[in-house]
């Protein structure tokens, strides 16, 4: 095994493998160490929506961007990764709900985003099996789907990296990272992208678990043509502290179809918590009444890495040696592909197509430590041919 990389992800979710495989593609010698398997965190437990969303600006500009990645990369990606574009519609369900979907149409036509208004019939037509009357809705024609997982494992496998699966880091700083096995490798670049972990390895920063559950159903082929988001799916996200369920709905190219979706803060238990699971249906089904007679095949969870102002964090900390790639909540499978180019730009020295800041672990508790990393990099080299 070697000891000493270009580069060090810890984490082989879709952010670590993004991470992996935009610094692999500038000759960067990558090592990536994960303590299951690739994609078992979040990774797994996600729907997969690449959603364009604009609570900040900070917010609309990486998820477009990211958005815009994943268009790009989606005639390489392998039927396996099941990447389709269905567009999102986000129902309102009265009057209320409806100025919202105004407000989201002005922002989104301002942005240059091509969004549609549905009224109540437009809305039961493209989705026949919503319940009637809803008020109506917004289409994002551009928002796509894809299998999370199969995401990830195909990043990794294009990158030309060493895969550590299985390994558990327990300590990372100063250069350096050590293995539960007692092995220790080096770079002067590490990569914390242990999503809800992250604290583990770089105590004091600022996340929280936030756990998820998902339900996929049996196959129900043209039950749903899009993903379908309920409006107060938004004030479900921002709602800091309660539990909390709303309705989101995406069909797959198996047929399958997988509902959503829950929010529980400081809950440590990664099991499947039935009384959750009931709610999310119950809820589903007063959108989609059917739902309540669909097969269940299995129910997924997971815990998403909260920041305070529903950023993620990326970029530099104050030991110069550690870059954090976490905190994307519910939208990581989404700006994955944005997240590793912009670390990589930081971390090269190249210009980015959107600004870092609003990311930076500074604006939390970090001060930004913009060391001479192109120089620190060559004296690893150099110590690596000694
Ligand atoms: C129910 C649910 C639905 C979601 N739906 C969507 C969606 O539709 N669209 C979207 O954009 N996002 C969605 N998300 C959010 C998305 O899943 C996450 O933001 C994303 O998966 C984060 O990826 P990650 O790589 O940062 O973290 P993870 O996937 O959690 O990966 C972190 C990895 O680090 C490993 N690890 C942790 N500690 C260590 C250690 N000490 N040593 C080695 N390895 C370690 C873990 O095993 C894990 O594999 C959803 C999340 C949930 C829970």
């Amino acid at each position: 095994m070697n000891r000493r990389y270009d580069a060090l992800v810890i984490g082989a979710g879709i952010v670590g493998a993004a991470c992996a495989l935009e610094l692999a593609k500038a000759k960067m010698r990558v090592a990536v160490v994960e303590r299951e398997g690739v994609g078992s965190g979040a990774t797994a437990a996600a729907m997969g929506h690449i959603v364009v969303m604009a609570d900040s600006e900070a917010q609309f500009l990486l998820t477009s961007y990211s958005q815009s990645l994943w268009a790009a990369l989606s005639s390489e990606l392998p039927a396996s990764v099941e990447c389709q574009r269905p567009g999102t519609i986000w129902i309102a369900s009265d009057e209320e709900e409806m100025a919202e979907v105004v407000r989201k149409f002005e922002y989104y036509t301002a942005h240059g985003v091509p969004v549609e208004v549905l009224d109540a019939q437009a809305l039961a037509e493209a989705e026949p099996n919503l319940r009637r009357p809803l008020a109506g809705g917004l289409r994002v024609a551009s928002d796509m789907v894809l299998d999370p997982l199969r995401g990830a494992e195909y990043l990794l496998q294009t990158a030309s990296v060493d895969l550590m699966p299985g390994q558990t880091v327990v300590t990372a700083g100063n250069g350096r990272i050590a293995l539960q096995n007692g092995t220790e490798l080096e770079s002067p670049v590490i990569i914390n992208a242990t999503g809800a972990f992250a604290p583990a390895l770089a105590p004091g920063i600022a996340i929280r678990k936030r756990k998820g559950h998902l339900v996929l159903t049996d196959r129900y082929p043209g039950f749903v043509r899009h993903q379908l988001v309920e409006l107060g799916y938004l004030k479900s996200a921002h709602s800091s502290e309660t539990d909390s369920v709303a309705f989101n709905i995406q069909p797959r190219k198996s047929g399958q179809l997988l509902i959503g979706s829950s929010r529980q803060f400081d809950v440590e238990d990664p099991g499947i918590d039935r009384g959750i699971v009931a709610s999310m249906i119950e809820r589903a089904s007063l959108y989609m009444p059917e739902i309540a007679k669909l097969a269940t095949q299995r129910v997924q969870c997971g815990f998403r890495a909260a920041t305070p102002d529903k950023l993620p964090l990326i970029g530099p900390t104050e030991d110069p040696s550690i870059f954090l790639a976490t905190g994307h909540e519910g939208l990581g499978i989404t700006t994955s592909l944005a997240t590793a180019r912009l670390l990589a730009d930081h971390i090269l020295g190249r210009l980015s197509a959107i600004p870092i800041e609003p990311y930076l672990p500074s604006r939390f508790a970090f001060k930004i430590c913009l060391q001479d990393l192109p120089s620190r990099m060559a004296r690893s080299r150099k110590g690596d041919q000694r």
